[in-house]
């Protein structure tokens, strides 16, 4: 069946307004939204961007953003839920997973029966990936696995996560010291899990996140994804559609900052008028639609580039173009979100520093756009090397 964007835009809808009342309770009370999956499951919204041959809507870049954008608005922690399960977990099996490994993975996920997740992150490498130190070894029927991956979404509630490994035994330097990817199923004997408890977490108390370690971690050999060598090339690739989700998920985070400050605007009185007939105030609320505007023509932007590369997937340069574009806009949202978030606190007063409010939740929530996905520090040297030229990068 063709993909339905009509369809696609009242499922998420539906889910959006379902799934709120759950998560404001349970983000007031501090523990995580157990209704999250059970609604997207209902709403058949655990397979956006996954192919119809392997059981998911074949949703296209530009629709699949919208619906992150409207799941945004709900909160940076549930549309982190979704950029670990479909934009950084089904993405990189669906493009770089052999046949075999999509028809085992990707249709238990778009159905909810295997969450997903991306394990790049360690303690001791979280800018630069290339000093992880997680490490296989192939064996005749299989590769051992062994290591720690830290701060990972959905790490404590996924089945399988795309783990990131360099051939144990190989001194630096070495040429076939390079980077592979695989994909873990998390009941394996030798994994486990710790989730962060929702106290020591900044924000999004209602999303899981993890460490996980692997003590000789069985995998089979069919799930290696691409070829030995090829992480860093799949990681990276798969940031830019993960940057991309950060960024749909700031434009709704902005879009319900503005929608909460019109309406608090008009109705909230100070000095004998609705405050929204106080000049300053109106000065916020042009600075958040701005922040609106251009965050959605960068998102949409970047969608439309990368729903071309994807139907064109030799052309390097416009896999160079959506790269950029992904690193312009998911740094230009997490910044205009800030803004927007803070400017709503603002206009809330009192009430904005509170969490019973969308403005003061949302402020906690946002911060970790800034972080995660490649931090502000990195996109800028990342946009700045670019422009400057080959042999100009700030670091390697
Ligand atoms: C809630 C949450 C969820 C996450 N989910 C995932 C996930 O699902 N999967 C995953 O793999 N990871 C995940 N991460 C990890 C995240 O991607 C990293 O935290 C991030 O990449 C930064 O790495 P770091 O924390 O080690 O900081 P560091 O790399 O130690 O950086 C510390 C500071 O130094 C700066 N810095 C570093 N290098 C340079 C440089 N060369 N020049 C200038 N400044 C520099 C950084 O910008 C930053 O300000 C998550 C993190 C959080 C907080």
């Amino acid at each position: 069946m063709a993909f339905d964007p009509a369809k696609l835009a009242a499922d998420t809808e539906a889910f959006c307004q379902e799934l709120r009342p759950h998560e404001e309770l349970c983000y007031v009370e501090h523990r995580f939204n157990d209704q999250l999956v059970p609604l997207a499951k209902k709403h058949d919204l655990l397979g956006i961007n996954v192919n119809p041959e392997y059981g998911g809507r074949g949703a296209d870049n530009l629709a699949y953003f919208k619906a992150l954008a409207r799941i945004g608005r709900e909160g940076t922690g549930v549309r982190t839920f979704f950029s670990g399960h479909l934009s950084i977990g089904a993405y990189p099996i669906q493009t770089w997973g052999s046949d075999q490994l999509k028809k085992k993975y990707l249709p238990a996920a778009a159905r909810g029966e295997a969450i997903l997740a991306f394990g790049l992150t360690e303690p001791d490498a979280g800018s630069n990936p290339r000093e992880l130190t997680t490490t296989f070894e192939k064996q005749a029927d299989r590769f051992l696995l062994n290591g720690v991956k830290y701060l990972i979404s959905n790490g404590g509630i996924a089945d399988a996560v795309i783990a990131f490994a360099y051939p144990a035994g190989l001194s630096e330097g070495d040429p076939r010291r390079r980077i592979s990817a695989f994909v873990v199923d998390c009941k394996s004997e030798g994994f486990s899990a710790e989730s962060f408890s929702p106290n020591a977490k900044m924000g999004m108390p209602t999303a899981n996140t993890a460490m996980f370690s692997m003590e000789n971690v069985g995998v089979p050999l069919e799930n290696l994804l691409g070829n030995e060598g090829d992480g860093f090339r799949i990681a990276m690739g798969t940031l830019v559609s993960g940057r991309l989700s950060v960024a749909a998920g700031c434009l709704g985070v902005i879009e319900d900052c503005l929608a909460e400050v019109l309406e608090y605007a008009k109705s909230r009185k100070q000095h004998g008028k609705e405050i929204g007939r106080h000049q300053l105030i109106q000065d916020h609320i042009a600075h958040i639609e701005l922040d609106r505007v251009a965050s959605e023509s960068l998102v949409f932007r970047a969608a439309e580039a990368k729903d071309r590369s994807e139907a064109n997937r030799a052309d390097a340069e416009l896999a160079r173009q959506v790269d950029m574009l992904a690193a312009q806009a998911k740094f230009f949202c997490a910044n205009a979100a800030w803004d927007a978030v803070d400017r709503a606190v603002q206009v809330f007063g009192g009430r904005g520093w509170s969490t019973l409010y969308r403005p003061g939740r949302h402020l906690i929530d946002t911060r970790v756009c800034r972080i995660y996905e490649g931090t502000d520090e990195i996109l800028k040297l990342k946009i700045a090397a670019a422009l400057l030229g080959k042999g100009w990068d700030a670091f390697r």
